[in-house]
Parts: C-alpha cells; structure tokens; sequence
C-alpha cells in the first residue's frame, strides 16, 4: 500500500535548516499493525504527518499503491486523505464546542455524507466506544480517556483502510490507555494501523511490525509478523459537502461559542452603525445647506412662482402688469419682489411678530378670526397654527395695533416707527417648522414699504458747482417744487459767494434704476432765518443739509417695480407660461432653479466630500473590523484546519465561514433596524439619533445592508485564504 524510498523531510525556519527525518526506507501493507517508538524529537510525528498526506516531504519518494506522489498538489494529497486516511492525535484534535455526536458526525457530513442517513451508524460507533452515554455531551466536558475514545470514534466511522495514530495514549492514566489500545485492536482488522507509542508492552501481542527511530532515521525495522498477501484495498467513499450540510454547519458555528457570537454581533452592529450615522450626519449637514442657502436669498421658494423683470431693464408699466395677469396659467403677480423676499417685524409693546408683507388682494382661503381689512391700516396675518409663541392665543392678537418700523436696508430695523397696523383677521396654517408670519397689507401700505426699501437701497449723490459731493438731502413741505434751499455755508464754494440761482442736480442710483432732479438753488439758511425758510428753528442738527419739496424727493423713491413674481395655477405648464412671458418682453426665471444653481457648486462639494468619506470610512472599518474577526476568529483556526484534516476543502471552508458571517451581520443588522424603529417610534428615547434617523431611506438601509453582506464575504474570503497559505500541519502547529 505505501512505500517511502529515502524519503526525508526538511524544516526552513527563519533561516534555519532542521531536520524532520532523512533516508527513511519504508514498505506498509494493508493489515499490518505497526507500532513505532523512539525517543521525543526522533521524528515520529513527522513520519506519520508525511504519510497521512498532512504535510509535504522534501527528498526521495513516497508510493501510493505503487503510484509516486512527489509531484502531488494540495488537492491530490486531500483526495488521498478522503479516501484512505483517518488520523487520532495525542491531542484528540476534537471540536470542543461540539458534542460527541457532532463531532463523528462532523466528518461524515465533510464527506457528503446525508445526516439521516447515518445516524444510525454513528450511533453504533459511538457504542462501540463505549460512549453511549455522553453522546450528547460536549466534548470539553469529557475526561482525557473519553475525549480519545471520541476521536477513535470519528477516525473509524468513515471507514479508511489506513489509521494513523500518533501517540494516543500518551496523554492517557495507564487504565484508561489500555481501554484506548483494546478499542484499536478491534479496529485493526484489515487495516494498516500505525501507532506511535511509548508503551511497546502494550500492543507488543498484536503488533505485526516495529520501528524504532533515532535522530531522524530509522535504526530498526522488525516484522513479527508477515502479511504474505494484501486483502484487497477498499477506498472510503466521499462527495462534496452537501449545500444543506454547508448551512448545517455554518449555522451550528454561528450559536455555539455564544462569547464569539456576541463579539461577531457587536462587530458587525456597531460597523454598520457608524456608517449609517457618517453618511446620515452627511445628508443633515447637505439639507441645511440647502435650507440655509434658499432662505437667505428668497424667501419663497414655491414651485409655482416665476421671476420676471424687463428685458430692457425698464420698471414695468400698469398695463404690462395688466397683461400678465391675463395669461391663462397665471394665478396672481405679486408686483414687489423686494417685499417677498425681505422679511420684517412688526411690534407692539414687548411682543415681534417677524413675516413678509404680502398684498391683501392676493389674500386666498378664509379666515379663523376677525374679519377682512376695510381700510388702509388694516392687515390680515397668516400664522402658523404651531407658532412657538402665539399658538391657542390667537385672539390677543386681533383689533391690536402694531408697529411697522423703518428699513435699515441691510436685513435691519430702527426703531422708528412708519405707520400703525390693525390686525383686523387672522388665518391659520398648518406648516412644521416655519415661525414666520405673512402680513397682508392694503395697496397703500405695499407703496410706502418699497419706497422706504428703495430709499434705504439707493445711494444718493449731488452735483453743486460742477462737484460731485455727499450731502444730506431732506424732502421739507415749505420749499418749492423745482427749488433747493441750501445751508448759507455752501456759498464759499462761489465765485462771489454768488449762490442763489445756481443749478444742482440730485442723482440716485440702486441695482433697478438711477434718477435725477435738476433744481436751482432759491435760498440759503442760517440760524435766524430757518424757522421762516424750513419751519424748524434745530440748527444745530441741521447743518450742511440741502433740503428739497417733499412731493418731488417721494418722486425719486416711488417707482414702479423693476422685478416681480409671477404665480402660476398649474406647475405642470409652467414652461409654457415661461414661454408666454419671455414674448412679453421678459426674462422669466423659475425661482427653484436660480436657487438650486446658485449654491450648486458648494452642495456638489459637500456630495463628493460625502461619498469619498463614505468609502474610506467603509474601507477603514472594513480592516479593523476584519483585524478584530481575525482576532476572534484565530480562536477559530483550530476549528478550521480539524475540518481541513478531516477533509473539507478551502471553498468549503470558506463557504460555512460565508453562511456563519452572513447569518451573525444579518442578524446585529435586522436588531439595528429594530434599534432605529424604536427610537423613530419614540418608545426608545434618543433625540440626536431620532433626528439623523430622517435622513435614511429604505435605498440606503438596503444599500448598508448589501455592503455589510460584502464586507462579511471579504472577510471570510481573506481568513480562509490565510488559513490555506500553508500545508495542513504547518498551519495547525502554528496555532496550537
Ligand atoms: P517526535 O514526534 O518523534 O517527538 P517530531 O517529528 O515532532 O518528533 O520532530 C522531529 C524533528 O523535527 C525535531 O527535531 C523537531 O524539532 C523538528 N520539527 C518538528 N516540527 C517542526 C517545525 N514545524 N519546524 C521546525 N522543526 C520542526
Ligand atoms: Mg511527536
């Protein structure tokens, strides 16, 4: 059956030859009983490694039923070991987390074998050893005697014609030995057993053969019995590991050492955790953005609402305004941009109402208190029925008279006040989140509004004896249309003081339009003549001022609007309306896409910076997470390589690893989801949590999910490949 010609096999350790054994001369039958003996490091064990096919030899040559193996791969010397070879060890080898009858078992379902099927012979063979008793008993709850009893029991039930063992008694009190020796007699029938022991009076009655080796080599080689012919060789049967079995087993894996378990599970929960939170905080942060950006340019952001100025640049006309508002998909136009979009307070007593002034005649839906305006100084407010401060008190609000306040023109307001309003109605919304008011407002009020605007958003300039110069111009009812009376100190600037009957021009300019009045200069103030001239005698305060009639500096600030809002019924057509507006003589802009191209660049940024993140962050916990399952899993390794010694291949390790890992992320995922249901429904209470919760969608709980199957697959790729790097004895000496 087996045959070694010089075989010798060599350790390369850092450097460093050593020697396993040399020039070892061997001729094995089937049913022989060999018993080896020699002293510790003589190379027993690896002898019986080399031809267990468990480790590779480096000289000579080893025969197979004749064949040469020297040019065998991994997968021949596994296809050897399946059909003829069944090791016990000194150290029992056993899948401790496993109970006697799985770990029979084990090596029957490595082999194809179908669990229903031979139940009944593990049975038997678990009787045979005497272990009946035990046989669901966990293995590491067993005595030494036992758990070798166990391993004799799994090296016979798959019935090999060669058992190879090294040294099983050696961990053995001398009665239990003799137990062990007597279940191996009965075993050796027809078989090639080979033993190494250091008790030869034990199987010296039954033993047909004995070596003794030293130093590496063989210095004796007694045959006490011939075998004049070998019984014909009967190869154990096996197939692939059925896919049942694979999930049989990956399963069992998965439960049994419930301390791996757990690590598993927080591994994998707090890895898909921490990437669900990144990539949440991420999309939090792009939606701020988003907000932020929108409110601080326009207000309202309706999908209905159009922006439209000239094409010319021109401040629209009544009749251009009568014309929109007759296109069919045109709800109403809301003539002052300025007015949407600036938003403003209005105040009585210690209580601010903040809001946009919108026009009455715009006003839709009914009221919830009061009643609609009936003069200029009436208003309508429409609140949110959640508003922080105002809400179930809406009543203190009606037939209350507030205060508009003068534009600063930079977003704030002086204390001065502009005129009074009566809150006469009130309308109330439902709308999360938005605290800011809508005032609706007469016509009157609408104009004095976009005049203060204009006023506090132009720049002014005057030209007085061909200079252009910064001076204080004040509207006064006492001077005459086409006049300016000018403080006496401006005459120096003449040529003999010469001053009345000069010209001067007054310009303004703002981003819409520019303007001027041409005036000449009808008289100079001083002290004593201010009272007649201006009817105010506050010289002091009024010094270096040119003071023009009222009506004709309203003029400069009463304009027409220059930008407007058009709102459309139907969204669906709004291009069309576009279209209709752009024949006006318009240019139309949809408010949502001047929004959205405006901060385009920075949310493009944010996305990128987001996904990049994302990546790294998932290949950095992908390491780690794979380092700590490395580290778990090496307790693992002597699982793996028993399974290896007992037949299994690297895909089907891999494979049960695969249906273990995917089984333990599944389940630490489906509590995280459970986890983040309980949190959004409240019962758990974590407001941080609740809130980054919003930002997830089914798409991307799917997508973690998909990457933490992945990852898992990687990782059970990347430790079985490791686990392979080596032959089947070197990676197992490693680990014990
Ligand atoms: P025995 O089983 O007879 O006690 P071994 O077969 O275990 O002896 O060892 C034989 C020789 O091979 C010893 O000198 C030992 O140091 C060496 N040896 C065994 N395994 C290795 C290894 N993995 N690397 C290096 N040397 C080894
Ligand atoms: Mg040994």
């Amino acid at each position: 059956m087996l045959k070694l010609e010089n075989v010798s096999k060599f350790y390369y350790n850092k450097g460093m030859i050593s020697t396993g054994f040399s020039k070892v001369n061997l001729e094995l039958k089937i049913g022989e009983f060999v018993v080896i003996t020699g002293e510790s490091g003589s190379g027993k064990s690896t002898l019986l490694n080399v031809i267990s096919g468990l480790d590779s030899y480096e000289e000579g040559e080893m025969y197979i039923k004749g064949k040469e193996t020297s040019h065998y791969s991994e997968k021949d010397f596994e296809d050897y070991r399946r059909k003829y070879i069944a090791n016990i060890f000194q150290s029992y080898n056993l899948i401790n987390s496993y109970t006697v009858y799985q770990n029979v078992e084990l090596v029957l379902l490595l082999n194809g074998y179908k669990k229903h099927k031979v139940k009944q012979k593990i049975l038997d063979i678990i009787d045979k050893v005497g272990l009946t008793k035990f046989k669901n008993t966990k293995v590491s709850k067993l005595s030494g005697g036992q758990k070798q009893r166990v391993a004799i029991a799994r090296a016979m039930v798959k019935d090999t014609p060669i058992i190879v063992a090294d040294e099983p008694t050696g961990n053995l009190d001398s009665e239990s030995a003799k137990e062990v020796i007597e279940i191996l007699k009965k075993v050796a029938k027809d078989k090639l057993v080979i033993v190494v022991t250091h008790n030869i009076e034990q199987v010296e009655e039954f033993a047909t053969r004995i070596i003794k080796m030293h130093d590496g080599r063989i210095i004796q080689n007694t045959e006490i019995k011939k075998i004049e012919k070998e019984p014909p060789i009967i190869e154990s049967q096996y197939n692939n590991i059925s896919l049942a079995n694979k999930y049989r087993l990956g399963i069992r894996n998965t439960f049994n050492i419930l301390p791996k378990f757990l690590l598993l599970f927080a591994v994998f929960f707090f890895m898909s955790a921490a990437i669900l939170a990144e990539y949440a905080s991420f999309q939090m942060t792009e939606a701020e953005q988003v907000e932020n950006g929108y409110s601080f340019g326009f207000r309202d952001l309706s999908e209905n609402r159009i922006l439209i100025n000239k094409k010319d640049r021109t401040a629209f006309t009544n009749e251009e305004f009568e014309k929109i508002k007759q296109l069919s998909n045109v709800d109403y136009l809301v003539e002052d941009d300025i007015l949407i979009d600036g938003g403003m307070p209005i105040e009585r007593d210690d209580l601010s109402l903040y809001g946009t002034m919108k026009d009455i005649n715009n006003f839709q839906g009914n009221l919830d208190y009061g009643r609609m305006p009936e003069n200029d100084d009436e208003i309508v407010i429409r609140i949110n029925k959640d508003h922080y401060y105002m809400k179930e008190r809406f009543n203190d609000l009606l037939n209350k008279t507030f205060s508009m306040l003068k534009t600063q023109g930079n977003g704030a307001w002086s204390n001065e006040k502009v005129r009074d309003l009566i809150v006469v109605g009130i309308q109330t919304i439902n709308e999360k989140n938005d605290y800011d008011c809508e005032f609706y407002v007469s016509k009157d009020v609408l104009k004095g509004a976009r005049i203060d605007l204009n006023k506090n958003y132009s720049t002014m300039k005057v030209l007085l004896n061909n200079k252009y110069q910064q001076y204080t111009v004040e509207p006064n009812d006492k001077v005459e249309s086409g006049k300016a009376i000018v403080d006496d100190e401006f005459k120096t600037q003449f040529k003999n003081n010469k001053i009345k009957g000069q010209s001067i021009k007054i310009q303004i300019s703002n981003i819409y339009y520019e303007d001027e009045l041409n005036l000449s200069i009808s008289n100079t103030y001083i002290k004593s003549n201010m009272k007649r001239l201006l009817g105010t005698d506050a010289y002091d305060t009024n010094r270096y001022k040119i003071f023009i009639n009222t009506n004709e500096y309203n003029s400069l600030f009463d304009k027409q609007s220059y930008q407007s809002s058009v709102y459309v019924k139907d969204v669906e057509k709004i291009d069309e309306t576009m279209t209709e507006l752009e024949n006006l003589g318009l240019n139309p802009k949809k408010v949502t896409d001047f929004k959205i191209s405006q901060d385009a660049n920075y949310l493009n940024i944010i996305k990128i910076i987001k996904v990049v993140v994302t990546i790294i962050l998932i290949l950095v916990l992908f390491f780690i997470s794979y380092l700590i399952i490395k580290i778990i899993l090496k307790s693992r390794n002597i699982y793996y390589t028993t399974l290896r010694i007992l037949g299994a291949t690297y895909k089907n390790i891999r494979r049960i690893l695969d249906i273990e890992l995917f089984i333990n992320s599944t389940l630490s995922y489906i509590v995280l989801m459970l986890f983040i249901y309980l949190v959004k429904i409240n019962v758990i209470n974590l407001e941080y949590i609740a809130k980054l919760s919003e930002f997830l969608t089914l798409k991307e709980y799917v997508l973690m999910y998909v990457i933490l199957v992945v990852i898992s697959r990687l990782i059970s790729i990347r430790y079985s490949r490791e686990l392979f790097k080596n032959t089947v004895m070197n990676t197992y000496k490693e680990e014990v």
